[in-house]
């Protein structure tokens, strides 16, 4: 579904993206964790074209990412994204941010959208806090709220960028649990997250990337049990 083929990028002097080839399949979860710094957030941001490459290509469903105007945006509602920070509109009401997309983007109407944004709050367990603005909310609340609004798209695919981190460690488990019931529906998921736990139990890879490359590529039980490459080993040594 989304293939990067040897992917480069550069921030000035930085080589931040070496050589990066990945395959990710329809339904799959794919968790990508490695040190501060090793380009995690880079490769999400290059994947809905927040952020552009130097060479290589990457292609969603067969197709190169559009550079500009409409098919940016649909291509940004292709691919969810949920970032650490919420960034939700704080001056609409959350039911509003999980219409918006929907109206602007995919041109649905007002009722269809409300009805499905209603929905999707329920679903992520917010539905009583449609009226409300996000900073009423608590933080696993907002994210929660994230995640619906990037749903409300219908996403092909869905990256997560560190989306517990900023979250008190009692609301942790309610964003996981959104996640982990998306895995388990099929969604097709990459995620960057420091949550050792998540990533055995939901993911069906781990990415291990360090200095802008992919050092190691396995499955869960693999990568923690048995990691090959010394930079994981160590990293893993810290972590765990
Ligand atoms: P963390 O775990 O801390 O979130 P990360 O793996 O997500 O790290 P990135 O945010 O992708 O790492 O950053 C990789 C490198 O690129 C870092 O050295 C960072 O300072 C640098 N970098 C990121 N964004 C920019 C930018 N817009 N301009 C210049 N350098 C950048
Ligand atoms: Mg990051």
């Amino acid at each position: 579904l989304v293939v990067l083929d040897n992917v480069n990028k550069h921030f000035g002097a930085l080589h931040v993206l070496q050589d990066i080839d990945l395959t990710i399949h329809r339904g799959e979860v794919v968790v990508v964790i490695g040190p501060s710094g090793s380009g995690k957030s880079t490769l999400c941001r290059t994947i809905n074209r927040l952020e552009t490459i130097d060479s290589g290509s990457i292609t969603i469903d067969g197709k190169p990412l559009p550079q500009e105007g409409r098919e940016l945006a649909r291509l940004r509602a292709d691919v969810g994204m949920v970032f650490q920070s919420f960034n939700l509109f704080a001056h609409k009401t959350v039911l509003e941010n999980v219409m918006l997309g929907q109206t602007k983007v995919r041109k649905t109407d007002k009722a269809d959208a409300m009805a499905k944004a209603r929905t999707l709050l329920d679903r992520v367990g917010v539905g009583t806090q449609a009226d409300k603005y996000p900073a009423q909310l608590s933080g696993g609340q907002q994210q929660r709220v994230a995640i619906a609004r990037a749903l409300a798209m219908d996403p092909k695919v869905m990256l997560f960028d560190e989306p517990t981190s900023a979250l008190d460690p009692e609301m942790i488990n309610e964003v996981l649990d959104v996640m982990q019931q998306l895995a388990r529906d099929g969604m097709t998921m990459i995620v960057v997250t420091h949550e050792m736990g998540f990533a055995r139990s939901a993911a069906n890879r781990v990415v291990f990337m360090a200095d802008g490359r992919i050092v190691e590529e396995a499955e869960p039980n693999q990568f923690f049990n048995n990691p090959r490459s010394d930079r994981a080993k160590d990293f893993l040594s810290k972590i765990l």
